[in-house]
Formats: structure tokens, C-alpha cells, sequence
């Protein structure tokens, strides 16, 4: 196959967010990749497992300058990172971004799936070479921090708990939310060894008290907030913490 033009599917949601997927990774790999449309530049969140190039594909549908950004460190957040020069994270993990460990992106988890990919994103691939590429921070994010787009504006919170690292953007203007995994439709994990059960739960209260228009979160599909108090409401009451497939 055609590796970059086929490796990704892309749904335009609204004219300026675009979602892209993995079709052929395995679910509990294969995260939403978003690109969020400005004046002035381009904000990608997050970047997939990086087995095939994403920038060509994104440069096929907007030139603009971009900012990547990752969610969290995770290896189904970051894959692609590399290929971009304005890399942001939070700076809970920002060190580790210059060499992508195993323990950190939790890469190895991908090799040891039984069927990593139901196509080989390149020919003679497998899935014992995979490994996150380094990919250095150029500015870490705190809390509150703001991205400028141009005509958008959005806002980092740190949201820790399934990852020390983990930020969402929260866009006031239009109630948008991108949640990544702190926060998405399907089994939440706070298991990893980096994840922290009480972090966890503060940061489900802090979300609580957005009123968003619409949730997109770094696995499954988009929420609204009645959708989004449920999650929460589930996950404090102690029916979401135990998660598996569905997100890494
Ligand atoms: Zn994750
Ligand atoms: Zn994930």
C-alpha cells in the first residue's frame, strides 16, 4: 500500500477540526489525532503510533504553520512526534521526550499485542522493531498556559492521573474540549505505573465543572457535557478504574 496517503483515515467535523485515525493499528492502540484549524497556524493534538509519516499528510490538507502538541507521553500520543519542529508537552515528563523510554511511552506494550496491525504500514515491518523516536520538547506547558492560533485561543489544564503528564485544551470561546486520556468514551486506565487513582479523581472534579459544547478525547467518540458528567460520575464512583482496551 501506499503507506502515508492510506495509513490514515480523515473525518472534517466542523470545517476547522479534523479527526485523524489509524485504521489498521489495533483499537487499544490507535488514538484520535486531532488538527485543529487557525488564522494564523495549525494545532495538532497528538501524533498516532508513528508507523507511517504524518506530516505529508498533513501538509496534503493545510500548510499553515503547526504546533504539535502531545496530550501525554504515551507511545499512541507521540509516535509521529518527531516529524514536527514545534514540539509542546507538559513538563511533568518533558525529559524523557529527548529519549522516548520504554517505561515512559509504554511502547512495549504495542509489540507485545498479539495483532499489533491488520496492515503492515511498511513492507518486512515488524512489530519487535517498533520503538518511539525522540522527540525534544521545544516549550513545555504549564497549567493555564494559552495557544494562540489567531482566531482561537486555547487553554492547557493539567489534567494528571492516568499519566503524571497529561494535559487537555479547553477552547472558552466555543466550549470545545480536547480531553485526551484523562478523559474520553470508553474504559479509563489508571493502572499504569505512572497513573495516580487520587490525582485521578481531582482532576474528574475539575472537568466536572467545565461546561463544554463538545468533548474530543484521545480514544473514542466525541461527547457532549451530559455525556461527559456520566463519564465522570462513573469513574468516581468507582465503576471506570480498572480499564483495558480502549486506550494506552
Ligand atoms: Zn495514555
Ligand atoms: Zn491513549
Amino acid at each position: 500500500m501506499d503507506a502515508a496517503a492510506c495509513w490514515y483515515e480523515s473525518q472534517e467535523l466542523d470545517g476547522a477540526i479534523c479527526l485523524l485515525r489509524e485504521p489498521y493499528v489495533n483499537s487499544f492502540a490507535r488514538c484520535n489525532i486531532w488538527l485543529v484549524r487557525g488564522s494564523d497556524r495549525n494545532l495538532l493534538i497528538d501524533s498516532g503510533t508513528g508507523l507511517s509519516p504524518l506530516a505529508p499528510v498533513l501538509t496534503a490538507i493545510d500548510g499553515r504553520p503547526l504546533i504539535a502538541l502531545a496530550t501525554h507521553i504515551h507511545f499512541d500520543h507521540v509516535g509521529a512526534l518527531h516529524e514536527f519542529s514545534d514540539r509542546r508537552a507538559h513538563g511533568a515528563e518533558a525529559a524523557a521526550f529527548a529519549t522516548m523510554p520504554d517505561e515512559v511511552t509504554l511502547a512495549h506494550l504495542f509489540r507485545e499485542l498479539e495483532q499489533p496491525v491488520t496492515e503492515l504500514p511498511a513492507d518486512g515491518w515488524t512489530a519487535e522493531e517498533y520503538r518511539v523516536r525522540p522527540a525534544p520538547i521545544a516549550m513545555t506547558l504549564a497549567d493555564g498556559d494559552r495557544l494562540d492560533l489567531g482566531n482561537r485561543h486555547l487553554i492547557a489544564l493539567h489534567v494528571p492521573g492516568h499519566s503524571k503528564d497529561s494535559i487537555a485544551l479547553f477552547e472558552e470561546q466555543t466550549g470545545v474540549l480536547f480531553s485526551g486520556d484523562a478523559l474520553y468514551d470508553g474504559e479509563l486506565i489508571d493502572s499504569f505505573p505512572s497513573s495516580d487513582v487520587s490525582e485521578y479523581r481531582a482532576t474528574m472534579e475539575r472537568l466536572r465543572e467545565l461546561d463544554i459544547s463538545i468533548g474530543h478525547g484521545g480514544h473514542g467518540p466525541s461527547f457532549n457535557n451530559a455525556r461527559k458528567n456520566v463519564l465522570i460520575e462513573e469513574y468516581l464512583a468507582g465503576r471506570r478504574e480498572q480499564g483495558c482496551p480502549g486506550g494506552g
